[in-house]
């Protein structure tokens, strides 16, 4: 085994730190070298873990006195968290629930792909809480340029109404479990050669709940929870974009026996529009308008996310030519900032002509007016250019 950092080093504490001290450093560890927030980073992992491990050891006063008079030594022996050295990532997204608090852990990690359903699983209070449910959401460019409520049905565990979540057939139904007496914990007592080691674990008689069900409710047979469905009203802010989560707290699974419930993650996904291609914030419109239309100047209707527009194409209007209508593009989620569309026009060259047509046209080939002319022509690319990347 390689050698280890103290522990009180790990996590920058004193010897002598209180338990508050220590979470509180731990915590602050523990976000900076979130995985969440260092993807594909090792060190940072490592990092990590080494702090998981230390908090482990630290939070604990017994593992913590043992720690203090053997060091190492005391604490990586068998019953505590194994002699592998490290706690796999699981255990500590498990830990997490007790040590961050739900709410602050959603919103700093955006969920954090589905590791939700761990945490807390198990650990004291009523039941054991719901897991996460994902569905996903197609939405038009229309919906997402003015934001939308959506309404959907989800299939879910939902309370049991007979109980009222807790389970059982009434209040008297319920005994303090024989196990734990209680306290949804049982110790376990190991000889080592170091003397005695104690560990702690979750009661496995009432899951930690400290009492058990003499009567069950017959509806959920005493999960508290039955399958069934609830629509949910999303709202969904204008702006968003394919492959966005947004995230509901407490609108996925119920929990069992009145656990706290999961949390609804919403997935975004962008239904194609059939004219309109988004660029970020920008929205792209491919314009096609006859020769003589360039040549004599028009006015035509485009789609936009906003309904139609009318713009006016001038008179000589050459192909390729792009304009830009201003702010008619998508809104940011998250800034007052607008998108533009850009409108590329397209002259169309006929394919076919009719004999009467091709005497026409080699008329006009021999007018100077019909002649290309590059200078003017080039100059209006190398605007659009720096219009473009502007
Ligand atoms: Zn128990
Ligand atoms: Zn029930």
């Amino acid at each position: 085994m390689s050698t280890k950092r103290d522990y009180y080093e790990i996590l920058g504490v004193a010897k002598t730190a209180s338990q508050d001290e220590i979470k509180k450093s731990y915590r602050k560890v523990a976000m900076k070298y979130h995985p969440d927030r260092n993807p594909d980073n090792k060190e940072a992992e490592e990092k990590f873990k080494e702090a998981a491990e230390a908090y482990e050891v630290l939070s604990d006063s017994d593992k913590r006195s043992q720690y203090d008079r053997f060091g190492h030594a005391g604490v990586g022996g068998r019953g505590g968290f194994g002699g592998s050295g490290h706690m796999n990532m699981d255990d500590i997204f498990s830990n997490f629930g007790d040590i961050f608090g739900d709410d602050i852990f959603g919103s700093f990690f955006g969920g954090g792909g589905g590791r939700g359903g761990a945490r807390g699983a198990g650990s004291r209070g009523r039941g054991t809480r719901g897991s996460n449910l994902r569905v996903k959401i197609k939405l038009t460019y229309e919906e997402i340029a003015k934001g939308a409520n959506k309404k959907i049905k989800v299939k879910k565990y939902v309370p049991c109404s007979t109980c009222n979540g807790l389970g059982a057939k009434d209040k008297n139904s319920f005994q303090t479990c024989s196990t734990c007496h209680g306290s949804g914990q049982v110790r376990k007592v190991t000889q080592t050669f170091l003397g005695q080691m104690q560990t702690v674990t979750t009661c496995p008689t009432c899951n930690g709940e400290g009492q058990t069900i003499t009567n069950k409710c017959t509806s959920c047979k005493g999960e508290g929870r039955v399958y069934g469905e609830e629509t949910v009203s999303i709202d969904i802010p204008a702006g968003v974009q394919e492959g966005m989560q947004l995230s509901m707290s407490g609108k996925g699974n119920a929990g069992e026996r009145g656990g706290a419930p999961g949390d609804l993650i919403i997935l975004i996904e962008e239904e194609p529009h059939p004219e309109l291609q988004r660029e970020g914030l920008n929205v792209a419109y491919d314009l096609h308008i006859s020769f003589p239309d360039a040549v004599f100047g028009t006015q035509v209707e485009v789609p936009t996310v906003d309904g139609k527009a009318k713009i006016k194409i001038p008179a000589g209007t050459q192909s390729g030519k792009i304009f830009r209508l201003k702010g008619k593009g998508f809104p940011s989620v998250n800034s007052y900032e607008k998108g533009d569309q850009l409108i590329h026009v397209n002259v169309w060259t006929p394919q076919n002509v009719s004999s009467e047509e091709k005497q026409l046209i080699e008329k006009l080939q021999q007018s100077e007016n019909f002649k290309p002319n590059p200078e003017k022509s080039s100059k209006g690319f190398f605007e659009k250019v720096r219009d473009i990347f502007s």
